[in-house]
């Protein structure tokens, strides 16, 4: 009862054409000039071609009352079901459920890097594919059930197609999904022991991403739900998730300073849509954060873009081994630099001897081993402390986004056994160990 009473009102079925029931969620809103479209699998603005956003009759009641239900919610995103584009009753249909990841306190990483102010890694590779890419297809999936897809499909760096897969197997969706044909063996297989189809491009991401723009536009994709093109609205919501947990977890405060690693820019431009909601709804007290955009130096736009001051993002070619970050041509890198220059924060790279050192660093201090978008994170945010960038007074929280098993071979030619010797004590003795 309280979560249709305080997360919807009456004009949700008259802004909503198509009738379909997506909780909250009231209609889209064009980015760029306003423009409101009834909620549908679109994903660019009619008149201007702006990236469409799903906008929301808010709760206008309690602040307290409602806080009280998310905490009474389930242990995974779906308590926060009364902000996001899903129906109130999302938590008894067949998904993966993912979210509510630890929000782990790193004294032994602060101690390293000098951080006093309390330093914390939200660790999203507790997933159930073991990268952050559930939250995004758990609310894509929805939006597929609700219009009637029965074909799920994406472009991906790796992580997605796996959440794809596994999403799509549990909920009984076929999937065929696409990814460059040169990705770490851990992201393959994982992308295709979910049984659907899965398809490797001879190109780039980018090669990828407009190669599924032409099939959506074919009658070869009709009927296809693109989690992140014709449902890319709805996909983006779930990164929201990740600054209501981060709030929450920390005693709904935001958190000074966030370190984000950015692929295409949609997870750190709803993280910050997410906390200015929190706000709005009275949930957290309204106060100053600055947000950090992280990038691989081999595929830098974003952070190009940002230390040139310039306000378009120069498209690039990738080469980096940071490959679940490779997106040379980031859709929305320009929302990105706005952010990051609005809080006061920056977009910073790292090169691949950084990243791996970053992945060691957080594995020795932490007994966290993050795949190498947490290396990009980390190791940028001790880039931006050596610069004085990123004040270690205060607090921060950095994103590990993907686990470590899945890129092996980013550490495996620095990493191995200290020493390989005969079974008995001599031989031990020699080692030198003891
Ligand atoms: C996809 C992905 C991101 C961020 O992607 P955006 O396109 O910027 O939302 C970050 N980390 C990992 C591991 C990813 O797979």
């Amino acid at each position: 009862m309280a979560a249709q009473t305080v997360a919807t009102n009456d004009t949700t079925a008259v802004d909503n054409d198509n009738a379909v029931d997506l909780g909250p969620a009231s209609a889209l809103s064009c980015r760029e000039c306003g423009e409101r479209f009834p909620l549908g699998p679109i994903f660019a603005c009619e008149i201007c071609f702006g990236p469409l956003e799903v906008a929301y009759d808010l709760p206008t009641g309690d602040p307290e009352a409602l806080r009280k239900q998310i905490e009474a919610g389930p242990d995974n995103l779906w308590r926060y079901a009364p902000l996001l584009p899903v129906p109130a009753d999302v938590a008894t249909k067949p998904n993966l459920n993912p979210g509510w990841t630890k929000l782990v306190k790193a004294d032994n990483l602060a101690r390293e890097l000098g951080v006093t102010g309390g330093l914390f890694i939200k660790d999203d590779s507790g997933n159930p594919t073991h990268s952050f890419k559930d939250r995004v297809v758990a609310q894509a999936i929805e939006a597929a059930r609700a219009f009637g897809f029965t074909t799920l499909s994406c472009s991906s760096t790796g992580n997605l197609a796996g959440a794809v897969g596994a999403a799509a197997a549990r909920a009984g969706f076929r999937s065929c999904v696409f990814i460059p044909h040169d990705l770490e063996q851990g992201k393959v297989v994982m992308a295709a022991v979910y049984g659907g189809e899965l398809v490797g491009i001879e190109g780039t991401y980018d090669d990828v991403n407009r190669f599924c723009s032409e099939l959506i536009g074919d009658p070869l994709g009709e009927g296809w739900g693109f989690v992140n093109v014709n449902l890319r609205p709805y996909y983006g919501e779930g990164s929201k998730t990740l600054a209501y947990e981060i709030c929450e977890q920390l005693g709904w405060q935001i958190p000074d300073q966030l370190v984000i690693p950015i692929a295409s820019g949609s997870q750190l431009t709803k993280i910050d849509k997410g906390l200015q909601e929190l706000i709005k709804l009275g949930l957290v007290e309204d106060k100053p954060y600055k947000i950090f955009g992280a990038q691989a130096e081999g595929c830098s736009p974003v952070s190009a873009a940002f230390k040139a001051g310039h306000d378009v993002v120069k498209p690039q070619k990738p080469d980096t081994i940071a490959k679940s970050l490779a997106i040379g041509n980031p859709a929305d890198g320009p929302y990105v630099l706005d952010i990051a220059r609005r809080t006061g924060g920056a977009v910073e790279d790292v090169n691949d001897e950084q990243i791996v050192d970053a992945i060691k660093l957080l594995a020795r201090t932490e007994g966290i081993f993050a795949e190498t978008a947490g290396g990009v994170t980390v190791g940028v945010t001790r880039k931006l402390i050596e610069n004085g960038v990123l004040d270690p007074s205060l607090t921060t929280v950095v994103l590990n986004t993907g686990d470590g098993l899945k890129t092996l071979d980013a550490v495996a030619p620095t990493t191995g056994p200290t020493a390989t010797i005969r079974p008995n004590l001599d031989a031990f003795r020699e080692a030198g160990l003891a």
